[in-house]
């Protein structure tokens, strides 16, 4: 539903503030507490929520600037990520306190939601202290683990739980029984039955006890967009029926003390914790009776899903959940403890692989605006005249459109804008048919647009809600603002499927927004654009935008305007690609110090032009051999002077070195 923003109507009754943009914006709910807005008008990020220490994210970006690190730039915020994982920590420790609950808890995070050696880095160093763990999906990502966890360094890193899951061969088993040798808590999770036969086989060929896990193929059905992680068609675990097979298989190996985990994944951001509940509830029936039947089983991994409020509307809608971490672990907490309660089960282990909510707070990107494309809102009549006065035979449809727009008055806007999108369509069809010029097609497209634009403001300054005739009108008639960024490379998911992200400029805040518009990216990827944004309430189509203001003279640019998009910590980076070769934007790590000040921790630079190309195998000696060589001709064939051709050679060459995004 398009409401008219009491935006408008602060905007003529009086300074309009940095609270009323928070409000608009819908900061508090999907920011929770991490992101605020300060009295200059820029927003701000808490990364600890502590309102005595926030940075001023225009301030860095301004800051980076000078020290020549342009837009687009994914700023992580190391503190957030500890804040996280903190209280990931603290919200299963409050649980089990509550409930009496004597089985503890780990979080071990799955590297494939952010692989980044800095943000792996950071995580391993802090499981330490608060018992977390790591978990790899793949051969690359085992590889990435064990080196983690020995840089992790000093006693005690040895227990740090490591669970592997997906597919695993010969040889990643035979790593992960050697890495148990060397004194690692690593738990392979059997996905299929083979992998069962091959860690038995290694373990008795290395005189090893492995810890082992079972993924089950649960009934419980998944939910969203990845309910096939779970259900009997899932890719990954072993049914029932199996499960029974590998406990007599390890019973007559003598290994079935051996079988220490048993692990669900349902999908990832899980919004509804019904899903879950009925997981878990069921997965840990499984685990008594196995128990029973001499397994010896300690610890319950209920795999990742837990969700984000990516629209702050905390429903159960894809973009959303409708539960708190606290809420998720009790809920995990109590199920766990009432089944194995009844069955008279020791408390297990408790293990969570949450990797999206870990780390999708503690990333933002700010990108610049180049400029803005909008349909005209005055139509130059002057020269509509002129022209029809030059057609021998005006056509019918401009001049309806013409009448319409001198004959609006405020109450014909349903009669005018009924007749002026008639004449449009029969306009275009006129020109497609080859009937009309291109002039009077101009002309009418303007007539157009500019009855739009005089409807929505006439309606609006009627106040309330927009008649629904006119509900699509704000839509259509949006702007549209051009960033330098790559969705398909910063936020693939917006394209792959349609997940929201909160953005919202990062300054410029105590300034009424006055424009409405839709954002695209620099590919020529006409899906490179950005067209939902997260509202609470609605399906929001136009973001609120400022007015992007021209520098003084000719082709001089737009005055710098930054928008951020939030949230974008999990999985967006790696699922990135190189769509028209716009590679990795740079990456700056910001920490807060005490008095709130910030300090740039480190700059990971962006991918150059060079290294894109070479990705794709070209050479680029061979390139700039063969591009001097042109030159070289034409200077001799007086196509280029001497000074036009070092010129773009040294274009060229400067720009092969440089960013692959625009840098203004
Ligand atoms: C992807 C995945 C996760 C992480 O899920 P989140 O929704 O990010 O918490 C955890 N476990 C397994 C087995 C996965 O495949």
């Amino acid at each position: 539903m398009a409401t008219i923003s009491s935006s408008r109507s602060a905007f003529l009754h009086g300074q309009w503030t940095a609270a009323e943009s928070a409000g608009l914006y819908g900061i508090p709910d999907w920011g929770k507490g991490y992101v605020g807005v300060n009295a200059l008008g820029n927003l701000t990020v808490l990364p600890t929520k502590e309102p005595g220490r926030q940075i001023d994210l225009h301030e860095v970006v301004t800051g980076l600037k000078e020290r020549g690190i342009h837009t687009p730039l994914l700023i992580r915020f190391n503190d957030i990520l500890d804040h996280r994982m903190r209280e990931l920590r603290k919200a299963f420790d409050d649980a089990m306190g509550e409930q009496s609950y004597t089985g503890g808890y780990a979080c071990v995070y799955p590297i494939k939601v952010n692989q980044q050696r800095h943000v792996c880095e950071q995580i391993a160093s802090l499981a330490v202290e608060l018992n977390f763990g790591l978990e790899a999906g793949s051969k690359p990502e085992l590889l990435a683990v064990l080196g983690l966890s020995a840089v992790a360094g000093g006693p005690g890193v040895n227990g740090m739980p490591i669970i592997c899951n997906g597919f695993k061969d010969d040889e990643f088993i035979e790593t992960v029984i050697l890495a148990t040798k060397l004194g690692r808590n690593i738990i392979p999770v059997v996905e299929k039955f083979s992998e069962m036969e091959l860690i038995v086989k290694h373990a008795q060929r290395y005189n090893v006890r492995p810890r082992i896990g079972i993924r089950v193929k649960l009934s419980s059905r998944g939910a969203g967009r990845w309910e096939s992680s779970a259900g009997a068609r899932s890719k990954f675990g072993l049914f029932v029926s199996e499960v029974l097979r590998a406990v007599e298989y390890l019973r007559g190996h003598g290994m079935l003390d051996c079988l220490n985990l048993l692990h669900c994944h349902v999908g990832s951001q899980l919004y509804d914790i019904r899903v879950l509940k009925n997981a878990v509830n069921e997965l840990t029936h499984i685990y008594t009776e196995l128990v029973r039947l001499g397994a010896g089983l300690n610890t319950i991994d209920i795999g990742g899903g837990m969700g984000v409020d990516y629209d702050g509307s905390q429903s159960a809608w894809s973009s959303s959940i409708n539960y708190t971490p606290a809420e998720y672990a009790r809920d995990v907490v109590y199920r766990i403890k009432g089944v194995c309660d009844a069955a008279g089960v020791a408390h297990p282990q408790i293990i969570s692989e949450s990797g999206r909510a870990m780390v999708a707070y503690s990333s933002v990107l700010v990108m610049d605006v180049l400029g803005t494309s909008r349909f005209p809102s005055s139509p130059d009549l002057a020269r509509i005249e002129a022209d029809l006065k030059a057609e021998a035979e005006p056509p019918q449809p401009v001049l309806d459109l013409l009448d319409a727009y001198n004959a609006m008055t405020d109450r014909n806007l349903l009669e005018a804008y009924h007749d002026a999108t008639q004449a449009r369509d029969e306009a275009m069809s006129l020109f497609s048919l080859g009937y009309m010029s291109l002039p009077m097609r101009a002309a009418a497209e303007e007539l157009f647009w500019a009855i739009g634009h005089r409807i929505l403001e006439k309606a609006s300054r009627r106040g309330g809600e927009l008649p629904e005739e006119f509900e699509s009108l704000p839509d259509l008639l949006s702007d549209i603002y051009f960033c330098n960024f790559s969705l398909f490379q910063s936020m693939p998911d917006s394209w792959a499927i349609d997940q929201l992200f909160p953005i919202c400029p990062i300054h410029r805040l105590n300034e009424q927004p006055t424009r409405r518009g839709i954002l695209a990216d620099i590919t020529c990827d006409s899906d490179g654009k950005i067209d939902h944004f997260v509202d609470k309430r609605e399906d929001k189509k136009a973001l609120e935008l400022h007015e992007v203001r021209d520098l003084p003279g000719e082709g001089a640019g737009v005055e710098p305007y930054y928008l951020g998009v939030f949230l974008l910590g999990a999985y967006q980076e790696i699922l990135g690609d190189l769509h028209n070769l716009l590679g990795d934007s740079h990456a700056v790590h910001i920490s807060v110090d005490r008095a709130g000040g910030w300090v740039i921790d480190e700059v990971i630079e962006g991918d150059t032009v060079e290294e894109v190309l070479q990705y794709v195998q070209y050479d680029i000696a061979d390139m700039k051999r063969a591009m001097r060589l042109d030159v070289e001709a034409a200077c001799r064939q007086q196509r280029l002077t001497l000074g036009e051709g070092k010129a773009l050679l040294k274009y060229f060459d400067d720009g092969l070195e440089g960013y692959t995004y625009l840098e203004g």
